[in-house]
């Protein structure tokens, strides 16, 4: 029961008509990818998350990775083989520069198979994601050297990559760390220092471990102006490439979670002996510059958790409701047992998560396409513009889309009933693992404030009015359309609200910055799902179309036509109240002080 398939189709539908995949790839940059290429791609990959890493997901839960005596770290049955396997595929690398052995790929196609891997065992993906991200901080700020030594591995898997930014006193305040790098004078430096939370900072799948980590260098300025980003490896690497001396970092621990239990999240400990040895990527007090780079495409891939994991749990549920018998719905013989599928609050239910999905879906790879476009169209007005919705967009994809994940898979487990409170089903291990996605990457309420505090301002506001004003013809398209028109007016209103809300904020929030952070978190799901609504109504515009010229075999375009309608008719329309909480002001969240919230 616990199975998954990648749902190509659904992919396939949104890569053309929302992220315009065939637009992209008529870029100079993509001129070597074909579209009839990424299709096939796409399917092999498919087939084996469903095949080789789905079966993963339920023993890695169970098992987890266990720390032994010797500090090593081993995970769950049958990782090591599989991600032998991930390797041979050189699945990892086909986003990447050619140079290093990359497939040239846009970055898109490397969120649709991070998608997939996602949904197939989250804690498995986790490993690939981490690499990707330090292989993108790399690519940008890494010496040529630096480059040459460490990336093709790093490419193919062969050796991963972790991000060391959290201590015990410095989480969502990364400027509080401490660790230190004092420099020995051939170029190298000696770090030491205390790492939490580190996800796969020690683990047995691969032959070596590149730590990209943040410290400071002596006489550093305070706070982030003061960091620096260092390149240590577990096993020293030989100017040939070859494998030395066990380099002096220690897994002290792991921690035990709620969820992703075969992820391994350690405390590492640098500097137990001599100092862990580590090299500078880009300038000294670069870090978090050099960080911040990688953030959009890192924290858009912590936002496809929320969909990757709605997706797998929806298609558990769905099998789940057209099994399961209970009671007689409307309509049925008397006497007999209906599946629960036939009973409209599950209907209800069901629906929520397809809209959902094919929502998060349509956000996260518009966000993708505009990463992939402000890069190969960077200098023209088009890439400029894709730039800014990249910005916009990504506090949006990530907060908005790990939010909803935690509610889909609650309502995946919802229509399992008793049966999804049990482990017995696997239901509650997705409503586990996707919980961590909203705290993870910059906590949501982090997000929040950067899309108040930064994306909002931009252009004074003019680049969310611009993007509402593009919602707004795409409402009016849907007005003319007997079959969408519904859709169109609710998708007025609520661009409506959001135009208030922001004037509102932009308006308030100059001169009390408390009115603007105190209702970012209500403000970004309003926008967010305004966002999501105008996407979907490109969507649904497509597949009507496609419908009427008699080009929808399967009938997923019609399928996809109700979807869209569904999300705008009965999910939208909630947006209004969040105008009304936005504008309400935040002055009773200080009202009391802290005796009083007792
Ligand atoms: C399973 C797991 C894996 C992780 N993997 C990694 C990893 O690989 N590398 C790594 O470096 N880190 C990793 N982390 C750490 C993670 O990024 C942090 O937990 C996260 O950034 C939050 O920091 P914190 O836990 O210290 O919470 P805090 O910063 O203490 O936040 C607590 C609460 O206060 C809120 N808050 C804090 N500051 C503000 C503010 N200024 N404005 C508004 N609200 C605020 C937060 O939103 C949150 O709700 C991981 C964590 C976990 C649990």
């Amino acid at each position: 029961m616990d199975t998954y398939v990648p749902p190509l189709a659904d992919i396939e539908l949104i890569l053309d008509n929302v992220a315009d995949l065939p637009g992209l790839l008529a870029t100079p940059a993509f001129a070597d990818v074909d579209r009839d290429l990424v299709s096939q791609v796409l399917s092999e990959i498919g087939r084996f998350m469903g095949e080789v890493v789905a079966p993963l997901n339920r023993v890695g839960d169970e098992q987890g990775s266990l720390r032994n005596d010797d500090a090593s770290v081993t995970t769950p049955e049958g990782f090591k083989e599989a991600y032998a396997q991930y390797v041979a595929t050189g699945f990892g690398a086909i986003p990447f520069d050619p140079t290093y052995g990359g497939g040239g790929f846009p970055w898109t196609i490397a969120i649709v198979i991070q998608e997939m891997l996602t949904s197939a065992a989250m804690a498995f993906s986790l490993c690939p994601l981490l690499t990707q991200g330090a292989i993108d901080a790399l690519q940008h700020h890494g010496s040529a050297e630096q480059k040459e030594l460490y990336l093709p591995k790093m490419l193919t898997g062969e050796w991963t990559g972790t991000m060391n930014l959290t201590e015990p006193q410095a989480g969502s305040d990364v400027g509080a760390l401490t660790t230190k790098a004092e420099p020995v004078g051939d170029g190298s430096y000696r770090i030491k220092g205390q790492k939490i939370f580190i996800t796969y900072g020690e683990h047995d799948l691969a032959e070596n471990i590149v730590h990209l980590v943040l410290a400071r260098t002596p006489d550093s300025a305070p706070g982030t102006r003061g960091i620096s980003m260092f390149l240590v490896p577990k096993y020293l690497v030989g100017p040939d490439g070859s494998l030395g001396d066990r380099n002096d970092v220690t897994c002290v621990s792991l921690e035990h979670k709620l969820g992703i239990h075969a992820s391994p999240t350690c405390v590492l400990s640098y500097g137990e002996g001599d100092g862990a040895i580590g090299w500078l990527i880009g300038d000294e007090g670069d870090g978090m510059r050099n960080m911040f780079t990688m953030m959009n495409n890192a924290r858009l891939s912590v936002g496809l958790q929320g969909l990757a994991l709605a997706e797998r749990a929806y298609q558990q549920a769905l099998t789940y409701a057209t099994e399961r018998l209970q009671g007689t719905a409307i309509g049925a013989p008397r006497g007999t047992s209906s599946p629960i599928i036939d009973h409209a609050d599950v209907r209800r239910m069901l629906m929520t998560q397809r809209s959902w999905i094919d929502a998060m879906r349509c956000l996260i790879y518009a966000n993708a396409a505009a990463i992939d476009r402000s890069a190969a169209l960077a200098g023209t007005p088009e890439g400029e513009r894709a730039r800014e919705v990249t910005d916009l967009y990504t506090p949006l994809s990530k907060s908005l889309c790990t939010d909803v994940g935690v509610e889909m898979t609650s309502l995946a487990l919802q229509i399992h009933g008793g049966m999804g409170y049990v482990e017995e089903t696997g239901m509650a291990q997705h409503f586990r693992d996707a919980r961590i996605a909203p705290i993870y990457e910059g906590t949501n309420g982090i997000q929040a404030a950067d899309l108040v505090g930064r994306k909002l301002p931009m252009r004074n506001g003019e680049v969310v009015a611009d993007e509402l004003a593009a919602i707004e013809e795409v409402a009016t398209e849907l007005g003319a359309n007997d079959q969408l028109a519904g859709f169109g007016d609710q998708l007025l209103a609520a661009a409506g609200a959001a135009r208030r809300a922001t004037k509102w904020l932009l308006a308030n929030g100059a001169a009390d910055p408390n009115q603007a952070l105190g209702a970012s978190s209500p403000y970004l799901r309003l926008l967010g799902t305004v966002v999501c609504g105008g996407l979907l109504g490109r969507l649904g515009l497509a597949a009507l179309a496609a419908v009427v010229a008699g080009d929808d075999p399967e009938g997923l375009q019609a399928a996809k036509v109700v979807s869209a309608r569904f999300f705008g008719e009965q999910i939208l329309p909630a947006v209004l109240g969040l105008e009304a909480v936005v504008t309400a002001g935040s002055g009773d969240l200080f009202a009391l002080d802290a005796d009083q919230l007792r």
